[in-house]
């Protein structure tokens, strides 16, 4: 059973209402502004401004004196993050990330979870267990709420909200969507995580501006998503924009998508743990070894980084040979989609000398051109259910024109 808005408008003046609020929803602005960015006379902008107020999802703000007529006020016009609210999940490796956010997709209050060895049924207990939680301690009723936005790994049925695949989580498909709206009776959205993770980057920093971005999260595997204006880019399928699956050492490893010598065979953090063990000793990794107190089970992506910087020659090496392909992979997808940025996503990348270290092996395949300004290091600095958060005020609340149930 799905809640129905008893406002009734046309198309035009839903995209209109959209309109406003993405121009208030970054920093206030005056109606006069307003008016002049999109193109509507001052007439029509009062009027729709003057509904949006009456609804209560935007207010006017602090008065700020006109430069050009003294004593004359200038009203802004911001948006009422607390208007409504939206939950936020994201699951992922051993853990799942639940949050509430607001429509300034600030999460407000999250929570992390074990999931290892929970059945999905078992993990959706626990997520509408760890909501209603949150919600009680927040003092948030179900009822301010819009939805609720799902981001999980591998490949997902966005119309349907069914997790077809989720590597290393579970291998069945799970009708995400229908579980958690039995519980809730609001709407759920679900999405691959790292294409939630992408919408945040684009809302939440100063990417904001740009509408086409190439995103990749470099965790233990490569995962990436691609804006294209301003909208997740899925493909005919659902695959596109798989940039850690496009084949690049043709005598390579075997992937678990099933190809052979993809990117993530080469230049991920699994990759590069497992190389190591390979030939790992004490002796050959001095550092290394004295970090993880000559366990090699500790092996982690934090003490690979740790051991670089403090030169452990065979590290320096292998990281590097990792960098020189994952170089080849950013080039690739820049050539293959020409993004305003593309944005790295990852532990690594957040240590400068590494993150330069990359620059440079980009740099040496370019003759004329620089793409180094094309790519940045991602500053999202939020849990992970913000994914959700955005995805969910995004489809539900300003996609619609704040058109929600009263
Ligand atoms: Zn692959």
């Amino acid at each position: 059973m799905k809640r129905r808005s008893g406002i009734n408008m046309s198309d035009v003046k839903i995209s209109n209402r959209a309109m406003i609020l993405n121009q208030v929803k970054g920093s206030p602005k005056s109606r006069k502004d307003i008016a002049e960015k999109l193109n509507l006379t001052p007439a029509a902008i009062t009027m729709l401004v003057n509904e949006l107020i009456e609804q209560g999802c935007v207010r006017e703000s602090g008065h700020v004196d006109e430069p050009v007529r003294v004593g004359r006020k200038k009203v802004f016009i911001e948006l009422n993050k607390d208007y409504r609210y939206v939950i936020g999940v994201n699951i992922e490796g051993k853990h799942v990330n639940i949050g509430i956010g607001n429509l300034q997709y600030e999460v407000m209050a999250s929570i992390s979870e074990s999931i290892s060895g929970l059945s999905p049924e078992q993990v959706v207990k626990m997520i509408v267990r760890q909501i209603n939680r949150l919600l009680h301690e927040n003092h948030i009723e179900l009822s301010q709420c819009l939805g609720i936005g799902v981001g999980i790994v591998g490949k997902v049925d966005t119309k349907k909200g069914i997790s077809k695949h989720a590597y290393g989580i579970w291998d069945v498909e799970v009708p995400i969507a229908d579980m958690l709206e039995k519980a809730f009776d609001m709407p759920v959205l679900v999405e691959n995580n790292v294409r939630a993770l992408a919408l945040a980057e684009m809302e939440l920093t100063m990417h904001r501006k740009i509408s086409n971005l190439v995103f990749m999260k470099l965790g233990p595997g490569i995962g990436s998503a691609v804006i294209i204006d301003n909208e997740i880019y899925t493909g005919a399928h659902s695959d596109a924009g798989e940039i850690g699956h496009m084949m690049i050492d043709l005598d390579g490893r075997q992937c678990q998508c099933g190809l052979v010598g993809c990117l993530e065979t080469v230049a991920s953090i699994t990759c590069l743990i497992e190389d190591i063990k390979q030939d790992f000793t004490n002796e050959a990794y001095p550092i290394l070894s004295k970090l993880m107190n000559e366990d090699i089970d500790l092996l982690n992506e934090g003490l690979i980084i740790e051991a670089y910087l403090a030169g452990d020659q065979k590290v320096v090496d292998k990281t590097d040979a990792m960098l020189v392909y994952l170089s080849v992979g950013i080039i690739n997808s820049i050539k293959f989609y020409d993004p305003h940025k593309l944005v790295l996503y990852s532990e690594m990348f957040n240590e400068p000398i590494l993150y330069k270290k990359l620059l440079t092996e980009i740099a040496k395949h370019q003759i004329e051109e620089s793409l180094e300004s094309l790519i940045e290091s991602s500053n999202l600095i939020a849990p992970k259910c913000v994914g959700g958060v955005v995805l969910s005020a995004k489809k539900l609340f300003f996609s619609k024109g704040a058109m929600v149930a009263e």
